[in-house]
């Protein structure tokens, strides 16, 4: 067979770009094929925060002994030991070195924006200068300056199999060869039908959107691919869902934490200071998949627009979506109720009236006597919910934060085949796989860690096993 290129990488995010740094410093001859007008990829536009330990960052910041057993154990307790052993050990192995790597090209990483970004409290989210544009951009650079070879507006539509193997890609009626074939195509948060077929849990019909918005081809093209010539998928509905009240696209990046939150029956089911990377799932599980912040009048004006109140983190952040001129404009569309009693506010959203008198008495007296005594919320002030009129705000869990439905790989990145059976030939790595994520999100960093990772392990595989081929 006459191969046009040893790699071909299907997507130039950052799991594709650091498969083709890897493969070619492997002495690979390679390309990167990417549909968008640029490289980058969901990567270039993310937070730029990667989860690892053991790194130079955390010794510097004063954080010793952080090892990968700990990072392992984390994850793997996290979610209840259902994720990939042979991954998760992989990756907290390899995520520290791959910061290293990453310096290494260029990427600025500082002790200053070191924080915890999962729910443990040792700080392993190393936010990148320049978020996620910092990583892509050393990506870029390095691929750039190794003279890799890059297509950008070439959007592949098909696998090119051939007796037993994959053997190239079609794109736009032009077929190139190699042996060796990494899939990094990214997630499929804009793909309304594989959102309904592979995340379901996600998908509420007129609320769901994906912070992907920006980058047009995350459509889950790698999966469509893989399953046209029999890869299996898995990860069906696992990714990170976040809460919204649907008033605007954008990001509410944790609910406030002056209302109080129940479902259905009436009642509070977890802290309303609950991490982002908990809270979406815990929503999810209630009654018709959805919740309503509740709070009363003096609330609303006193708490809504004020930063005290509204940022508990100190992280500097407001949640346009709640503050008052937003909320009062909700109330006269109709989507915000309000009511004079909470009995009329319950029967106004479909809530158990009886029940959401209990919860707001016992949370009053809570308010009073100043601890939280059902979830010991630490909110900088409790509000109670007494002087009329009480307002209620639906809430559901519909921003996707990342898919993680997708291929299946062996712990070398080969993508597997509905009986396990590797399919020789493809490689995958990044949001475009079903088994790296559980089904809680690690936290902020385990996505973009899991595309550099995985992709540096890709493109170190395929580039040898072609070496191999070639003897
Ligand atoms: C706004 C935002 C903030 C985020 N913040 C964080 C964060 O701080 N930390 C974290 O861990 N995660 C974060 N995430 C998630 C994380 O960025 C992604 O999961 C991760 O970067 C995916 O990397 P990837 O290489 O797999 O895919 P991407 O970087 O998305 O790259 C995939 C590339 O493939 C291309 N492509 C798709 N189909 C085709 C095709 N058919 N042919 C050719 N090319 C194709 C796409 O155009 C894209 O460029 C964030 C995501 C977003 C959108």
């Amino acid at each position: 067979m006459q191969w046009d290129y040893d790699v071909i990488v299907v997507g130039g995010g950052g799991a594709g770009l650091s498969a083709a740094i890897e493969a070619h410093d492997a002495g690979a001859s390679c390309i990167v094929l990417e549909a968008d007008k640029h490289l980058g990829g969901a990567t270039g536009y993310s937070g730029g925060v990667f989860y690892a330990g053991n790194t130079s960052i955390q010794r510097e910041k004063g954080v010793e002994g952080d090892t990968p057993r700990d990072v392992y154990d984390y994850l793997m307790t996290l979610n209840q030991w259902k994720m990939r052993p042979d991954l998760v050990w992989y990756y907290a192995n390899h995520a520290g070195p791959a910061i290293e790597w990453l310096i290494d090209n260029g990427a600025e990483f500082s002790t200053d924006f070191l924080v915890c970004s999962g729910v443990d409290n040792v700080p392993r989210g190393h936010a990148c200068k320049g978020a996620g544009e910092g990583i892509a951009a050393a990506l870029l650079n390095a691929a750039g300056s190794r003279g890799i070879e890059t297509v950008l507006n070439c959007r592949v539509d098909s696998l090119i199999y051939r007796q037993g193997r994959v053997v190239g890609v079609r794109a736009q009626d032009t077929e190139i060869f190699a042996p060796a074939v990494i899939v990094t195509t990214g997630g499929f948060g804009n793909n309304s039908e594989m959102v309904k077929r592979l995340y379901p849990a996600a998908w509420h019909d007129g609320w769901t959107w994906a912070v992907h918005r920006d980058n047009p081809f995350i459509l889950g093209d790698g999966i469509t691919m893989g399953e046209k010539i029999g890869a299996k998928v898995v990860g069906q509905n696992t990714g990170l869902i976040l809460p919204t009240s649907g008033f605007m696209r954008a990001l509410e990046p944790f609910l406030p934490p002056w209302i109080i939150v129940v479902n259905k029956e009436g009642e509070r089911f977890m802290s309303e200071l609950s991490p982002y990377s908990v809270c979406g799932y815990l929503i999810e599980e209630q009654t018709e998949r959805r919740c309503w912040g509740i709070f009363d009048e003096s609330t609303l004006m006193e708490a809504s627009s004020d930063t005290r109140y509204l940022d508990p983190y100190g992280a500097g952040t407001n949640i346009p979506s709640w503050e008052e001129p937003t909320i009062r404009e909700q109330v006269a569309k109709g989507k915000v109720k309000v009511a004079e009693s909470l009995s009329e506010l319950a029967v106004a959203v479909g809530i158990d009236a009886v029940a959401l008198e209990q919860t707001v008495a016992a949370y009053n007296n809570d308010c009073d006597a100043g601890e939280d005594t059902l979830f010991f919320k630490q909110a900088p002030k409790l509000f109670p919910v007494r002087q009329a009129p009480f307002y209620a705000v639906e809430i559901r869990a519909a921003i996707i934060g990342n898919t993680c439905a997708g291929l299946d790989i062996d712990k070398f990145t080969h993508v597997r085949d509905h009986h396990n059976t590797v399919i020789p030939g493809l490689y995958a790595a990044g949001e475009v796989l079903g088994c790296w994520q559980g089904s809680r999100y690690g936290g902020g960093g385990i996505a973009v860690g899991g595309a550099i990772v995985f992709g540096r392990l890709a493109g170190q595989v395929a580039a040898g096993e072609v070496q191999r081929l070639r003897l």
